[in-house]
């Protein structure tokens, strides 16, 4: 996969957070999992540990129960009530295993119970187990996300991805941008030269798309031949002055199926210098009549609309 995943990349050394009160257990652990290939992070509360999983996203918890403060159950509570960290497995490491104390873990959510003492060996062999599963489900959460034709993030991920983009940019008041494309008639390549002819267009252009953007640019299959371009901390004149370089780029590329028959795009760019009050519903239907506009004025080009207030006081409002 050449285009950047959400999260970590996939061969990233996996995290590993301990939430334990205990000293020794984390002496312990950092010593005897010293040659697994994880990076351990250490936690001495519940209420610590719960910040620092917000914070790394680690891939794996090793909780306590019996802790003051926020005790391990509550902590579980928490972790699986929080959307951001809710996915992270968590093997309940404990002296406390009255078949009462193993029965509430699992059903609040632990993925597997160590008792204490544990033997290390086995111990070692949870971890990776659980480490494996975790991966697994990763890989198959982003799939799920992905466009088979192109590799390009699917409609759905974009709807997310969208939603929390818009979301970051206001809070932050930063720049964002948004473009969607449409290829000019394609229909008549198809039924010039076929469906295979046509798919080889969408992926050359997606080709194209993953080669020119950056790496927090956000390059999705909308639909049928329709693409959409998320563009943080972009402005609208920059994003118009990117998706015009893809548009000349792209109406230039020679197809093997069909030479001499160049293919084209349209494009309509919604954007935003600073964190504007505009809902991120509207700004896709700003685009897309741009996208349409650029269509009715005889297609191959990119119409933008800046949606930054003149009057920068305007920008908090709303
Ligand atoms: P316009 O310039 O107005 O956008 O005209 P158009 O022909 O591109 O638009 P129209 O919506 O009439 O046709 C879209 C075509 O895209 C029809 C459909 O068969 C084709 N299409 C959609 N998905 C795929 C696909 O996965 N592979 C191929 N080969 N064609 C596809
Ligand atoms: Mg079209
Ligand atoms: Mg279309």
């Amino acid at each position: 996969m050449t285009h950047a995943v959400p999260h970590q990349p996939e061969d990233a050394i996996p995290v590993v957070l301990v939430i334990d009160d205990c000293v020794d257990v984390h002496r312990l652990l950092s010593v005897r999992l010293g040659s697994e290939a994880i990076e351990l992070v250490s936690a001495h509360s519940g209420e610590e540990g719960l910040t620092r999983a917000g914070e790394v996203l680690p891939s794996l918890i090793l909780l306590d129960l019996d802790m003051p403060g926020i005790d391990g159950f509550e902590v579980l509570r928490r972790v699986k009530d929080d959307a951001a960290i809710s996915e992270i497995p968590v093997i309940v490491l404990s002296g406390m295993q009255s078949p009462h104390d193993k029965v509430t873990a699992f059903d609040l959510g632990a993925v597997d119970f160590v008792g204490k003492p544990f033997d290390m060996a086995e111990l070692r062999a949870r971890v990776r187990s659980a480490l494996r599963l975790h991966s697994l489900m990763r890989m198959l959460a982003q799939r799920a996300q992905i466009d088979g034709l192109t590799g390009l993030w699917n409609r759905s991920y974009f709807e997310e991805r969208w939603t929390n983009e818009a979301k970051r940019a206001r809070r932050h008041d930063h720049p964002l941008s948004l473009a969607v494309l449409d290829l000019d008639s394609f229909k008549q390549v198809n039924d010039s030269y076929g469906h295979p002819a046509g798919d080889a267009v969408l992926q050359g252009l997606s080709r194209v798309l993953k080669r020119e953007i950056r790496g927090s640019d956000v390059a999705c299959r909308y639909g049928g031949e329709e693409f959409a371009l998320i563009m943080p901390d972009t402005t609208p004149e920059a994003a118009r002055a990117l998706c015009d370089r893809v548009r000349a780029m792209f109406e230039g590329m020679n197809w093997p199926r069909h030479p001499g028959r160049n293919v084209t795009f349209s494009c309509g760019v919604a954007g935003a210098s600073v964190g504007v009050p505009v809902d991120a519903p509207d700004w896709l239907e700003i685009a897309d009549a741009n996208l349409y506009a650029a269509k009715r004025g005889g297609r191959n080009r990119v119409i933008a609309t800046d949606l930054t207030p003149e009057d920068p006081g305007l920008r908090k409002a709303g």
